[in-house]
């Protein structure tokens, strides 16, 4: 159990709370079964991102459309909707490699009813009311892909030779770049980076 202290503890129904700890991480928790969503800042400020696209998904399986959402939230960690389950259910997930690249469920997270979503849509303004620090906090942004590609955050189950077909593609531009010294801004438009490409010895085998 942690020892950090909390600042902010609301109800959500049922046995389920939304905890806030001192260094602004949150859970939310059922004090019976002890199941469990955890969110740093980071991840929380994505799941707010994702509230009004959860809230649509959920709205559709409660006039029983059928519906499948699922979003990422950061890690491993995935917020979905199913319209078999009426839950919103915030879950670690795992890349199964029997099955290819699919994922599959673990059993740490937790399954909100549509009563608990309810309150955790208002607790979540409480949070920003409560913890300004919050509000501070963005989202992760990445200046190139294959930034992204690297960061656990976006993509955790990031494969290597992914990245290595990035580095590649981004190796390609850098040199069709470096091959003009005339300039040593690297904000070319694309026009320029085109023309660049067609005087590259080495690329001009692709025309
Ligand atoms: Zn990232």
């Amino acid at each position: 159990m942690s020892l950090l202290k909390i600042v902010l503890s609301l109800d959500l129904g049922g046995n389920r709370r939304l905890v806030v700890h001192e260094n602004n991480e949150v859970f939310v928790k059922d004090l019976a079964t002890k199941k469990c969503a955890f969110f740093t800042p980071l991840r929380w400020k994505r799941f707010i991102g994702l509230i009004a696209d959860i809230e649509e998904h959920a709205q559709l399986s409660l006039v029983g459309k059928t519906t499948h959402y699922m979003q990422q939230i950061g890690g491993t960690w995935y917020v979905s909707v199913d319209s078999k389950f009426l839950t919103v259910d915030i879950r670690q997930w795992y890349e199964d490699l029997r099955s290819g690249t699919s994922l599959k469920p673990t059993r740490v997270g937790i399954a909100l009813t549509y009563f608990n979503w309810e309150k955790l849509k208002k607790a979540v303004v409480e949070v920003d009311d409560e913890i300004p620090a919050m509000l501070a906090v963005s989202p992760c942004w990445h200046e190139s892909q294959i930034d992204q590609m690297f960061c656990d955050e976006c993509s955790p189950f990031h494969k290597v030779k992914d990245v290595a077909n990035v580095r590649a593609a981004e190796a390609a531009e850098i040199l069709t770049i470096d091959t003009d010294f005339n300039t040593s801004d690297h904000a070319v438009d694309f026009t320029q980076r085109g023309k660049k490409l067609r005087m590259n010895p080495l690329l001009s085998t692709v025309e």
